[in-house]
């Protein structure tokens, strides 16, 4: 039997890619003060920023957008996109949101309140500040396997039951919900299993705390537990992910990853306690409860996405390509994050770049050095994004170094990961000279994204 598995999909519209030299990306960079973030993405030629919204829609999504009806209240797209929802994850109360972090925002004013504190595998980036931003406590208790790179456990984003234990025994009282991410992508896209699920769910109800799930990957979640949870082999995905939701209370939603659209995001929520202050908050800066911020169109392309993706080809498909990227980095002696997860692949900065400092921020240096020595964009996850500078001038550091090479949906193809495997295996053996670098200009709440830098 062949054993290449091809991309499930015939490609009919394309997007040229506009060749760089190394000497230009020199300069494009410098201009960039070495945040990619500043790059313009015309110059950049592989682009594993983030899988978040860069996907490709597929002819039936496109087909959908046709059919989209722009009323401004009670449209008809509204409707399909609610159905799907309720479909899929069993909530009857459905808040469209124009993407994810808004999603959070409405969800965490009306359900905390400042010296909260609320854990979960691992916030992601905007969760954690959107908490923070209300004056809450954001706590990651994944487990101890999550937070080692080589260890292969097969569902590395499970959350630390012990520790949430811990934290409901002592600080019950100021813990509103219990999040969990699935997958988790912080902690390397890694999957939440079934039964981490049900236990973290009878232990909330035994202290009676509702469960959030962040369900920006869920169907790349039920996938890893189909093919690696015993007992789960024989079942589909869409029921492995209705019983994952069926286990929690709620949900918030970033449609840009598995609703396979550009834009779009929601709440969801089995009972009535946070709904009507939420669709107050949401008049107030998204939009009218049936449109949240997005056109029709976009509800309507949302509703075809979240069945599109359930699809076991395409899921299938979706995880060999990080783990076949995986395989040649690994080859190539390059420490990543293993076994690989759904949507990414994380390599080890600390261990690529040994001679660099934490000060020298090892993750950002990588990045950098990937655009220049390939046209790569990558993303840090370590001190710039998770650490702070305290008003004393001190530093916080990020217990991991991770470069993030996510991967946009349906957009490249097997030759683009063979190049990028060479870019950064021979970026390996010239790794001693790549530089590190400092922080010359930066913002209090997600700095990585404006922050700018000087070689160190
Ligand atoms: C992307 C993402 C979010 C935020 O969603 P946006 O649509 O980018 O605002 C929240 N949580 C996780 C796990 C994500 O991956």
């Amino acid at each position: 039997m062949p054993q290449t598995r091809f991309e499930p999909f015939r490609i009919k519209m394309v997007e040229p890619i506009r060749m760089t030299t190394r000497s230009e990306r020199e300069r494009l960079l410098e201009e960039a003060r070495l945040n990619v973030f500043a790059l313009k993405a015309d110059d950049v030629l592989i682009d594993f920023l983030t899988d978040s919204g860069t996907g490709a829609m597929s002819a039936r999504q496109w087909a959908g957008i046709m059919q989209g009806d722009e009323s401004y209240a009670g449209a008809r797209s509204f409707y399909r996109f609610e159905a799907a929802v309720r479909d899929l994850t069993g909530y009857p109360h459905v808040i469209p949101t124009h993407q994810g972090r808004a999603a959070e925002r409405i969800l965490f004013s009306v359900a905390t309140r400042p010296g909260d504190v609320v854990p979960s595998n691992t916030h992601f980036d905007t969760t954690r500040a959107n908490l923070e931003y209300g004056g809450v406590e954001p706590l990651d208790l994944v487990i101890a396997e999550g937070r080692d790179p080589r260890n292969r456990h097969p569902f590395k984003g499970n959350i630390d039951l012990g520790r949430v234990e811990a934290l409901l025994r002592e600080r019950g009282e100021r813990v509103p919900f219990g999040m969990i991410t699935l997958t988790n992508n912080s902690g390397g896209g890694q999957p939440v299993s079934l039964s981490n699920l049900r236990a973290y769910r009878e232990l909330l109800t035994r202290f009676s705390k509702p469960l959030i799930i962040d369900a920006c990957r869920f169907a790349e979640n039920a996938m890893f537990v189909k093919l690696r949870e015993p007992g789960q082999g024989g079942r589909s995905v869409k029921a492995i992910a209705q019983e994952a939701f069926a286990l929690a209370d709620g949900c918030t939603m970033s449609a840009k990853k598995d609703a396979l659209v550009n834009i779009g995001g929601f709440i969801a929520l089995r009972d009535d306690r946070w709904v009507e202050p939420a669709r107050n908050l949401l008049v107030l800066t998204e939009g009218f409860p049936t449109y949240g911020g997005l056109a029709g169109r976009d509800l309507e392309a949302m509703a075809i996405g979240l069945s599109e993706v359930l699809d076991e080809d395409y899921l299938r498909y979706r995880l060999r390509t990080a783990e076949y990227l995986g395989e040649k980095l690994l080859a190539g002696g390059i420490q990543i994050v293993e076994p690989t997860g759904g949507h990414a692949v994380y390599i080890d900065a600390r261990e690529f770049l040994p001679h660099l400092p934490p000060e020298q921020y090892p993750a950002w240096a990588l990045c950098a050095a990937l655009y220049l020595e390939g046209g790569l964009r990558g993303v840090e996850i370590g001190s710039v994004m998770f650490g702070k500078r305290l008003e004393d001038g001190t530093e916080t550091f990020h217990h991991a170094e991770l470069v993030r090479l996510a991967f946009p949906r349906r957009v490249y193809t097997q030759s683009h990961f063979d190049y990028a495997a060479e870019v950064i295996c021979e970026l390996k053996a010239r790794a001693a000279s790549v530089r590190g670098v400092r922080i010359t200009r930066q913002a209090s709440q997600l700095r990585h994204f404006t922050a700018e830098f000087a070689w160190a």
